[in-house]
Order: structure tokens, then sequence, then C-alpha cells
């Protein structure tokens, strides 16, 4: 299907290539005053029209910067030849202020930058030599009104730059949705694949489990097995994590009852499951609550949340420090922060937040930031992460409060 298609493009491709490459070969050869004469200029006229047709048609065979950087050398040699050795044609100016238009259609910026100052350069050494090498006789129409070509020529260039940072911006944001689509796409067919794995290895895992609790407390087995069996237990213990982690990605709950959650309340009880699970170490969490908030959403999922958006922050920061949790009204927005000082993330990690399995613990797993997204979208909410490698992190958390549903 898709080599179909790919062999369509290029057939479609060379059948509109045949047109430049015509147009080109009837310059060459229609009313053209130097064919006669035979002369280096008309010999170098034909070599480029031979180079840029081998171009143009050689270019789906190596579709990369390089070659579109050769290729657009070429076609602005071959404008600049033609206008130099055809004076008398004076539209071929026309085409020196398009040149750039050529690597719109390659959709690549740093291209297009280069072949705007290439052809700004190449223009500034055109005109310096028709005003200083008395040149005025041949382009007399150049010569005549040097200021107006000049503001012309400034004035297309800058046409040209609007059209491709607007078509370039909207072909960029059309691109970045598709990949999204393909990308939710994949996570979608990911998850279902998963949480079939997940629930058929989480059985298994039970029934061994429960053996060897079992065996664990028989005063039968020696201690030094026990020790054995309770590693076991550990480990399976960490799996059965990771699974109902998965589980809860993968297999979203939609069928949890919507309650007025009062946010604090959850903060609060968050916070204190926290400290019962020992996972505070020694830091503090400083909760400043300013007024009473409200969200429409289930509470169980909401505290799933913010225990894993705190916990992170916990285990970013350094023993001893503190993190900071706010909760407040914004704009008819109820806005949760939590802010830590620890060791921060990078732009790149920082974009990675959310990816299953992107974790750079010995022991996580990589799910927390992705239940958290999914949770924060199912009630319309939203996650944003501010980070300073080094610094700390702000996760900022917002949801529509209940009152403006
Ligand atoms: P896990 O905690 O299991 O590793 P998460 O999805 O919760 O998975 O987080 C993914 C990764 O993002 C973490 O491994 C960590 O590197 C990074 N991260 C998340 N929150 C913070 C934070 N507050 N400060 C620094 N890094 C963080
Ligand atoms: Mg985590």
């Amino acid at each position: 299907m898709r080599e179909n298609y790919l062999d369509l493009k290029n057939k479609i491709y060379y059948f509109s290539m045949l047109v430049p490459i015509a147009m080109m070969i009837m310059g060459l050869f229609v009313d053209n005053p130097h064919m006669g004469d035979h002369g280096v200029g008309f010999i170098w006229h034909v070599s480029l029209v031979v180079i840029l047709s081998g171009c143009l048609l050689l270019y789906p065979r190596y579709v990369n910067r390089v070659f579109r950087m050769i290729l657009m050398i070429v076609a602005s040699v071959y404008f600049y030849t033609i206008f130099f050795l055809y004076p008398d044609t004076g539209s071929t100016f026309i085409f020196l202020c398009f040149i750039p238009t050529i690597s719109i259609l390659f959709f690549d910026a740093k291209l297009f930058y280069f072949s705007l100052a290439l052809n700004s350069v190449s223009i500034i050494f055109t005109y310096s030599y028709i005003v200083l090498f008395g040149q005025g006789y041949q382009f007399y129409f150049i010569k005549q009104d040097l200021i107006g070509n000049i503001i012309n020529f400034i004035g297309s260039q800058v046409i040209i730059y609007f059209i491709f940072y607007l078509t370039y911006g909207r072909i960029k944001k059309q691109q970045q949705y598709y990949e999204q689509l393909k990308q939710t796409e994949r996570l979608k067919i990911t998850g279902q694949l998963a949480a079939a794995v997940a629930h058929e290895i989480r059985n298994p895992l039970t029934v061994v489990k429960g053996f060897l609790e079992l065996y664990e407390k028989d005063p039968a087995v020696s201690n030094d097995i026990k020790r054995h069996y309770r590693l076991m237990i550990s480990e399976l213990n960490t799996a059965e994590h990771v699974i109902s982690q998965l589980l809860s990605v993968a297999k979203p709950n939609n069928d949890l009852d919507i309650e007025t959650v009062n946010v604090n309340d959850v903060l609060q009880s968050a916070t204190d499951l926290l400290h019962s699970y020992g996972l505070l170490h020694e830091n503090k969490i400083e909760l400043n609550m300013a007024e009473e908030c409200f969200i429409a959403a289930n509470t169980i999922e909401i505290k799933q949340l913010l225990i894993n958006i705190i916990k992170n922050a916990i285990e970013a920061s350094e023993i001893g420090d503190s993190v900071k949790i706010t909760a407040e009204m914004k704009n008819d927005l109820v806005e949760i922060k939590v802010i830590d000082y620890g060791q921060g993330m990078s732009e790149v990690e920082v974009e990675s937040l959310g990816t299953p399995f992107y974790s750079l613990k010995s022991k996580g797993t990589g799910l927390g930031m992705m239940i958290c997204y999914n949770i924060a979208k199912k009630y319309k909410g939203t996650i944003d992460v501010q980070s300073t490698k080094g610094e700390g992190t702000t996760v900022t958390i917002r949801f529509p409060s209940e009152n403006n549903l």
C-alpha cells in the first residue's frame, strides 16, 4: 500500500518536473540570440540546463539537506546566468527575486534562510557589477531606476519571507498534530496489549505469592530460607505494583463516581498517607491552602494524582529539604502547585514526562506521570511542569472549579 503510494508520488513528481525542464530547453533553442554563435556563454547555459535537469530528476533518490542545498545553488547559478547572458530579456530579473521560493517547497527553515541570504548577497554583487563596471548600457532598466529596483527586490524578499513564515508555521502545527495522533494511537494499542498481558500475569503472581507467604510462616522452614522467601515476596510485590499501575493506565476506570472533591481535604489526606508510609524520610511538606477549593472529580483518582506528584517531588529533593504545596482559586480554576528544590529536570526530561516507562530512578516504574496526565485529562484539568536542572521543579495542576463547570 505504502509502496504504491510512494510510486504514485514519484510519478507525479517526475511528470511535473517535465514542465520546468521543457521550459528550460525551450529557453535554449527558441529565439535564442546566442544559439548560432556557439560561444562560451551558450555552452555554459546548455551545461547548466543539463545539470539542473539532472538534479531535479535525481532529487527523489537523494532526499536530504545536502542535495537540496546543491539544487538551490545550481538553480541560483542558472537564473543569474540567464540574467547576465540575456540582458535584453528584462523579465529574467523577476526570476532573481523569486529564487528563494524554490526552497519553500522543501519546508526546511535553515535552507530557506540560506537561500534568502545567498540571494541577497548575489543581488548586491550583481548591482555593484552593473553600476561599478559600467554595464548600465546593457541593463538600462536597472540602471535607470536603481533605487526603485532595489526597493522592489527588498519588497519581494519580504513577501517571500512572510509566505514562508505563515505556511511553515501552519505545516509545522499540522505535522505536530499528526505526530500526536500517531502517538496516541500507538499508546492505545500498547495499552490494550499491556492490559491483556498484565491481567494474565497477575493471576499466577498472586498464586505464587500466596504460597510463598504460607511457607514463610511455616515454623519447619529454616530462617535462612525464610530470608530468601521474604526477598521473593518483596520482588513479587514490586512486580504486582508495576502491573497494577500498568492496568490503571491501560484500562482507566470510567465507572468511578464523580463527586465534589474538597481539594484541601484530599491534599491533607495525601500528605498524611505519605507520612504514614514513611516515605517522607526527613522531608517536610509545607501545606499552604488559602481558601476552600472544590472540583468535580473522583476523590480516589485526585488523591492518586497528588500522591504521584508529591512523591516525585520528595524523591527529587535532598533529605531534609521541604516540599511546598499551595492550593488556591485563580480565575475559575483551582490551582495546585507542588514545588520542590531538588535535582530538577532538563527541557528534554520535562518533555519526556508522561511517556510510559520513562524513569530515571533505579526502582521507578515510569508510569506515575502518565497516570497523572490521564487523570487530569479525564476531568478537564492540565498539568504544567516548570523545571530547572539543579534548582528544582514546580508542577502546576489546574482543574475547573466545581462552581464553574
Ligand atoms: P517514576 O517516579 O516511577 O520514575 P514518574 O512518571 O513519576 O515515574 O516520573 C518519571 C521521571 O520524571 C522520574 O524518574 C524523574 O526522573 C522525573 N521527575 C518527575 N518528577 C520530578 C521532579 N519533581 N523533579 C525531578 N525529576 C522528576
Ligand atoms: Mg513517580
